[in-house]
């Protein structure tokens, strides 16, 4: 950003907590779910009884390397746990079982796309903890606590303060989600808290050479993508102009602050500042034993780890020829992904296929609350609905129709596009039938067509589109374009 004579640029480092989809709690049996009745996935353990013994969670322990590797981590072979002490009424036992010296991974970097453009977020540490219980604040005149979520498995990655910019930290934070659900170690729902952003940002300003760096903004209470964009941009606007207006305000000087996200106002509000580092008083947890990780184990989770997507993206590209921009949207959903490697498999031809999955198939499932792997439709039969279109029997329009009714109907693509009358009419008789039906109901496109060479291709494509409404998408469009130029050329031949 350049303003007056200054130049800023925004720091960010990102602080992320991921629920892990386990299907019990960290360190007891407790289930782990969302919306539950409050407190009836509670015991002596989450709840913070004395004399209770907490035992690890070992899918926790492997869904939390499988992501250190994922983000090119170095894994610790040897890792401890830590109680970090303080008092809030949804923390019963006083402390939080964590990871502080320690963690279970570090050192690694993690490449987002931002707008064509590859840029690597350094990861300093991931470690994995417990969860807090909820304070509800719903009930006049008291605050309810919910355990439920007390004891949850949580891995909280921290990142390098290497995300330059509002659009970087939402491309950053979107490929994060897709990482954790292709990995199927969280659900990665924004709405249900399982995946929580929390930036921390400031800013460093040039002015006649000299170099100011604003204090830090931990921006808390995001829940969407969008607003962890617009919550940074904020930030930066918001933290230059208090520089301008006050230049004591550098790091240091003024306190850190925690600030909160209001959606509805798009604006951050102050919290609290941080002027005194909160004394946690960590110490080892005498309860539970040090966790050893070997090579073995580490290739066991390796081995069960699928192809993560961006280098499936990568493939998609090189070997099927798709578009970056189809072969992403392909990936987003790993599911989807399978499915569509499984219709192509079958002899669907892979970039028809591709326009099917976002244009047609991704719309249904849109509709539904799905992704396109939820509608159920087998593979054999995406890919030969392909084929139908690539081979000219039926058109895109017709393969729309096909397509919806192939949700309802376990009936042959090709069956049902005779049964809905949708076989393209080669025959150029009736073709040239529908052209002129439609040069007859179009007067004035004709007109402009025929006359002014600059709306000629416009009004020529909205007589391609009359022609395929009248045939009931039966016309073939590309018989149907070849007709439409001839008659127009005939019509300026004739004026
Ligand atoms: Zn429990
Ligand atoms: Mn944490």
């Amino acid at each position: 950003m350049s303003d007056g004579g200054i130049t800023s640029r925004v720091l960010v480092g990102m602080e992320i907590h991921v629920q892990l989809a386990t299907r019990t709690k960290l360190f007891c049996s407790c289930a782990v779910e969302f919306a539950a009745v409050p407190n009836s996935r509670v015991c002596p353990v989450c709840a913070g009884m004395p004399g209770v013994l907490p035992v690890l969670n070992r899918q926790a322990v492997e869904f939390s390397i499988a992501v250190g590797l994922a983000l090119n981590c170095r894994i610790a072979p040897f890792t401890k746990w830590d109680r970090k002490s303080y008092y809030y009424p949804d923390l019963p036992k006083n402390y939080q079982i964590s990871q502080y010296d320690l963690p279970l991974a570090a050192d690694g970097y993690f490449d987002v796309n931002v707008d064509g453009e590859t840029q690597r977020v350094r990861i300093r540490r991931a470690h994995l903890e417990e969860d807090a219980g909820k304070n509800i604040h719903d009930t006049p005149g008291c605050t309810l606590v919910d355990l439920n979520r007390a004891g949850t498995p949580l891995l909280e990655i921290v990142t390098e303060p290497d995300i330059h910019s509002a659009e970087q930290a939402y491309a950053f934070a979107t490929e994060l989600q897709r990482l954790v659900t292709y990995l199927g170690v969280s659900e990665g729902s924004m709405q249900k808290g399982q995946m929580r952003f929390e930036p921390n940002v400031n800013m460093i300003i040039t002015r006649d050479g000299e170099e100011y760096r604003t204090p830090i903004s931990e921006v808390k209470n995001l829940n969407s993508f969008r607003s962890v964009r617009d919550a940074i941009a904020y930030e930066a606007r918001r933290q230059v102009q208090e520089w301008q207006r006050d230049n004591g305000y550098v790091l240091g000087k003024r306190p850190n602050e925690n600030r909160g996200w209001l959606d509805d106002r798009g604006v951050t509000e102050f919290q609290r500042g941080k002027e005194a580092a909160h004394d946690y008083r960590y110490f080892p947890d005498p309860d539970l034993v040090p966790v050893e990780i070997d090579a073995a184990w580490l290739d066991r989770v390796r081995g069960q780890m699928p192809e993560l997507p961006r280098p499936r993206q990568a493939r998609l590209e090189k070997e099927l020829g798709l578009s970056p921009k189809d072969a992403e949207i392909i990936v987003t959903d790993r599911a989807t992904a399978d499915l569509f490697e499984a219709a192509v498999a079958a002899g669907g031809p892979p970039d028809v296929l591709a326009r099917q999955f976002v244009n047609v198939w991704s719309a249904l499932a849109n509709e539904r609350g799905v992704a396109v792997a939820g509608l159920q439709v087998d593979a054999a039969r995406m890919g030969r609905l392909a084929r139908l279109t690539t081979d000219g029997t039926v058109s895109a329009t017709a393969a729309k129709q096909i397509a919806e009714r192939m949700l309802e109907s376990p009936d042959e693509p090709a069956t049902l596009a005779e049964s809905l009358g949708l076989v393209q009419v080669q025959d150029a008789d009736q073709t040239a039938a529908w052209v002129a039906q439609a040069f007859a109901e179009n007067e004035r496109a004709v007109r402009d067509a025929a006359a002014n060479p600059k709306k000629a291709q416009k009004a020529a494509g909205f007589l391609r589109g009359q022609v395929m409404r009248i045939s009931g998408g039966k016309a073939d469009p590309r018989l149907v374009g070849k007709l439409i130029e001839e008659r127009l050329a005939e019509l300026r031949t004739e004026d």
